[in-house]
């Protein structure tokens, strides 16, 4: 089969390039939803410490253990950064500008890690979708077109996904570097306490006994500022970097597949006449795998609504969390 016509005006359209918001608006966006998280974990949480575990009941549907794997590695990341920064703070030899620059380095390498880790699991997410798509398109015997270079779609989820990693890291970079430098200027009130002198381990206090265990590399003056010190905000920091963090790796995992999967399917029916392409909205009870109450109202009536043309395919994010379409349904394929 030859492609016949080059390029449909709906094909550009189907992409939604041109509704997708501008990087400033998101920013906005993403700043606002973090300033509301925060202010509600303060107080749901009690700034408990950050567990750095993926949270299965984070949406309606029940991940497949290949995004739970995925979306630990990433917290997995952010533990090592919590670390780290820890680390750093306590360690009485360092100056504050040496903190600050550890802090940096430690920041960019998160940034660095899990910009590297979306990329190409968003990547290979979104080629996966489309040669599902075009699977289907050879079982119903209809040669795929070739796929472009260009992957505008692609490009979009990156740039989401990677400027919003950032904003993570930046977000915990500046609430470690104003601790850091607050304890530096206070550090010039303070009245040194002559230090004791070392403690058999027997005589460390309960949350001594703890850290030393989860770090045991620490020192024991290490060990006695992390203690005497409220880290209560810092904590609070990473805990709503951990919640952001998942949900950004929930969110791409499911939206590249989506889009290769539309895309393909879109360039199809652009590109072969009398080809059209119907797709089903698939809840979680459609696929069988829901976490708690099943889907809500709005995905039961998009369920209903369907199915769809491919160009008018509703987005997945109609709600807060959506996990609808995942697995997506099969293709209605009617051709000639
Ligand atoms: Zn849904």
């Amino acid at each position: 089969m030859q492609p016949t016509v080059l390029m449909k005006k709906e094909l550009l359209d189907a992409t939604g390039l041109n509704e997708f918001p501008t990087s400033q608006e998101f920013l906005n966006q993403v700043t606002k939803e973090l300033i509301i998280k925060a202010n509600n974990k303060s107080i749901i949480l009690n700034q408990s410490a950050p567990t750095f575990d993926v949270d299965e009941q984070k949406g309606e549907t029940k991940p497949t253990q290949e995004q739970v794997d995925y979306r630990q590695k990433l917290l997995d990341s952010l533990h090592d950064l919590y670390d780290d920064a820890k680390k750093t703070i306590y360690n009485n030899a360092l100056t504050a500008d040496d903190k600050i620059s550890e802090i940096d380095n430690s920041v960019q390498t998160f940034i660095n890690d899990t910009q590297g880790l979306v990329k190409n699991t968003v990547q290979t997410r979104y080629q996966d979708g489309y040669d599902s798509m075009n699977g289907y398109l050879t079982k119903a015997k209809v040669n795929p077109p070739i796929q472009a270079n260009e992957q505008p779609r692609l490009q979009s989820i990156l740039r989401q996904q990677l400027q919003n990693l950032e904003d993570i890291g930046l977000i915990i970079r500046g609430r470690l570097r104003q601790k850091v430098d607050m304890n530096d200027i206070q550090s010039y009130y303070h009245f040194k306490a002559p230090k004791k002198l070392k403690q058999a381990q027997s005589d460390y206090t309960p949350c001594m006994k703890q850290q030393h265990q989860l770090h045991p590399d620490w020192t024991e003056a290490e060990l006695e500022s992390y203690c005497e010190e409220d880290d209560s905000s810092t904590d609070n920091v990473f805990n709503n970097a951990q919640d952001n963090l998942d949900q950004l790796g929930m969110f791409g995992w499911l939206e590249s597949f989506m889009a290769g999967y539309l895309v393909a399917g879109l360039l199809a029916t652009a590109l072969i006449s009398n080809l059209t392409i119907l797709l089903p909205w698939l809840t979680c009870q459609d696929n069988g795998n829901c976490t708690r109450n099943g889907p809500c109202e709005d995905c039961e009536d998009m369920a209903a609504g369907g199915p769809y043309p491919i160009d008018n395919f509703p987005p997945s994010t109609l709600h807060d969390l959506c996990q609808c379409n995942d697995p997506p349904g099969a293709p209605i394929i009617t051709f000639g």
